[in-house]
C-alpha cells in the first residue's frame, strides 16, 4: 500500500486552492483585538490604516468571513513556485527504523528560501492596488525581508528594510539578495529613525530585536507619503495569506485518502504554524476531525512555553497596538541565537488564543538539538534546512523515535520553512563545537514581564 504514494505529493494547477482560509471564522473564542495603545479602546479600522493598506486592515480585522478569494494576479505569481512539493520521508523513517509516515511540506523553493513569500506576494498586492510608492518592514534572520524585496519589484514598489543588526552582521548575503531586487537595507537599531536613537541610548551596543526593528520601520512608514508598513509575520492578516500552506498539504493529503495524526511547526511569530495547520484546526474546531497539532520554540526564546497571555505591545518603541498574546515582554531580547525567524517576543494572537483554549500544544527545544536534527535529515533527506525549519524537524524526530518503541503507526506532517544556505556560520559554529544552548533565567523573564502594560 505504502508503495504506492509517491515521494512527492503535487498538485495540478487546477487543484489549486482559489480562496485563503481564515480559520477565525471557526473559533468560538475570537482572538482579542488590537488595542490603541494609549486609549486601549479598539484599534478602528481609519487607525489602522494609518499603517497598514487599507485592504489588509479589512482582512486582519474580519474574524467572520471564512474564505477570501485569491486575487488572480497573486495566483498567477503562486504558480511560478507553487504548489510547494509534499515530500514523503521515505530515507528518513528508514534510517530511524520508525514505523511512524513522515511527510514534510517544503517551502524552500523559490529565492527567498522561505513560506514568506506567499504574505510578500499577497502584501505589496494590495499596495500596489491602493496607489502606494512603497513600503517599509522589518527583516530578523532577513527571510522576510528578501521576500518582500522579491514582492516589490515584481510589482514595481519601493522597499525600505530595517534588519536585526545581529543577523545583518551575521548574513551579508542576505543584504545582497535584497538589494538586487531593489531594495534599501539599514541596520536596526540605527540613528536614522528617533526611535531608533532612543533605543541605542538606553541599550548601547545592542544586537538589535525585531521589536526595534519593527519600531523604526513604522515610524519611517508614518512619516513618508505614500508609504504604509507591512510586516511578515504574527498579524491575522499574515496567517491568512499563509493558510495556502496547509490548504495545499490537506489537497494533498486528501488526494491518497492520508490522514495525519500529528501535524508540527516551527514558531516564531505563529505565521506558518498558522497556514500549515488553518484547514485541519478548522476540522478540528467544527468538530470533524482531531488533530495533534505541536507549535516547536526555541528554549533561547519561549513565548508559549515560558510566557503569559496578556495584552502587550507588539514593538520595543510602545508605537504599534497592543496584541493579546503569549508573550514574554515587549523588551524581551532574546539572545543572539541562530533561529534568527524564530526569535520574536509575542506569538500571533490567533495561535495564542487556540493555545490557550487547548486545541494545541507547544514544546521548546536546546539549538544544539536542532542543529543535530538538521544535519541528521540533510544527510538522508538531501534538502539544507533553515535552523528555523529544523525545530520542527527536531520534534518530528523525536515523535518519530518514541513510535519505534511503542510500535504506533503515526502519521506525521511536519512544515520544512525553508532552506539554510545562509545559515552556514551557524552551521559553522555548530560543527566546530561553538554552539551554546542558551536558556534565560526565571528572573530574566520575570523582569520583562514587569513591563508589560498596565490593563
Ligand atoms: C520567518 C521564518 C520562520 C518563523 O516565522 P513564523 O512566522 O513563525 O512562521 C520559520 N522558518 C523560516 C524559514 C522563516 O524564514
Amino acid at each position: 500500500m505504502a508503495e504506492k504514494i509517491p515521494y512527492k505529493i503535487y498538485l495540478n494547477e487546477d487543484e489549486m486552492p482559489k480562496a485563503w482560509y481564515n480559520v477565525r471564522s471557526d473559533m468560538k473564542n475570537k482572538p482579542a483585538p488590537l488595542l490603541n495603545p494609549g486609549t486601549h479602546e479598539p484599534m478602528k479600522p481609519e487607525e489602522l490604516s494609518v499603517v497598514f493598506c487599507e485592504e489588509l486592515v479589512k482582512q486582519e480585522l474580519d474574524d467572520t468571513t471564512a474564505f477570501f478569494p485569491i486575487p488572480e494576479e497573486i495566483r498567477s505569481f503562486y504558480k511560478m513556485y507553487r504548489p510547494s512539493p509534499l515530500v514523503r520521508a521515505y530515507c528518513l523513517e528508514k534510517k530511524l527504523g520508525t514505523p511512524a509516515k513522515i511527510y514534510y511540506k517544503f517551502e524552500g523553493n523559490n529565492t527567498s528560501g522561505s513560506h514568506k513569500l506567499n504574505s510578500a506576494i499577497a502584501q505589496a498586492y494590495y499596495a500596489k492596488k491602493q496607489g502606494l510608492k512603497g513600503v517599509t518592514t522589518e527583516t530578523g534572520a532577513g527571510q522576510w525581508g528578501t521576500a518582500l524585496s522579491m514582492a516589490c519589484s515584481y510589482f514595481d514598489l519601493d522597499c525600505k528594510v530595517f534588519m536585526v543588526k545581529v543577523s545583518y552582521e551575521q548574513k551579508p548575503f542576505r543584504r545582497e539578495v535584497m538589494r538586487t531586487y531593489g531594495a534599501s537595507v539599514t541596520p536596526s537599531p540605527s540613528m536614522t529613525t528617533e526611535i531608533g536613537k532612543k533605543i541605542l541610548e538606553k541599550h548601547p551596543g545592542t544586537t538589535g530585536s525585531l521589536g526595534c526593528a519593527i519600531s523604526e520601520a513604522v515610524e519611517v512608514a508614518t512619516k513618508s507619503e505614500g508609504y504604509r508598513y507591512v510586516l511578515g509575520s504574527v498579524l491575522n492578516q499574515v496567517l491568512l495569506h499563509q493558510s495556502i500552506i496547509g490548504l495545499e498539504t490537506k489537497a494533498a493529503l486528501d488526494k491518497y485518502d492520508i490522514k495525519p495524526d500529528m501535524i508540527i511547526g516551527c514558531a516564531g511569530g505563529g505565521s506558518n504554524l498558522g497556514g500549515l495547520i488553518s484547514p485541519f484546526m478548522g476540522e478540528k474546531l467544527r468538530g470533524e476531525a482531531d488533530y495533534d497539532i505541536v507549535a516547536v520554540e526555541p528554549v533561547s526564546c519561549p513565548s508559549f512555553t515560558r510566557g503569559k497571555f496578556a495584552y502587550d505591545f507588539c514593538d520595543t518603541g510602545m508605537v504599534c497596538p497592543l496584541a493579546k498574546m503569549y508573550t514574554l515582554g515587549s523588551d524581551y531580547i532574546p539572545a543572539p541565537n541562530h533561529a534568527g525567524g524564530l526569535r520574536y517576543h509575542g506569538m500571533s494572537s490567533t495561535l495564542s488564543q487556540l493555545y490557550d483554549d487547548g486545541f494545541m500544544r507547544a514544546v521548546s527545544v536546546p539549538q544544539t538539538e536542532v542543529f543535530k536534527a538538521a544535519e541528521q535529515f540533510a544527510r538522508v533527506e538531501g534538502i539544507l534546512p533553515a535552523p528555523e525549519s529544523s525545530h520542527a524537524i527536531k520534534v518530528a524526530i523525536d515523535e518519530a523515535l518514541k513510535c519505534k518503541e511503542t510500535g504506533e503507526e503515526k502519521t506525521i506532517v511536519f512544515g520544512l520553512t525553508g532552506t539554510g544556505y545562509f545559515d552556514l556560520v551557524a552551521y559553522e559554529k555548530f560543527h566546530n563545537g561553538e554552539m551554546e544552548d542558551y536558556i534565560p533565567t526565571d528572573e530574566e523573564i520575570a523582569e520583562s514581564l514587569s513591563k508589560l502594560p498596565v490593563m
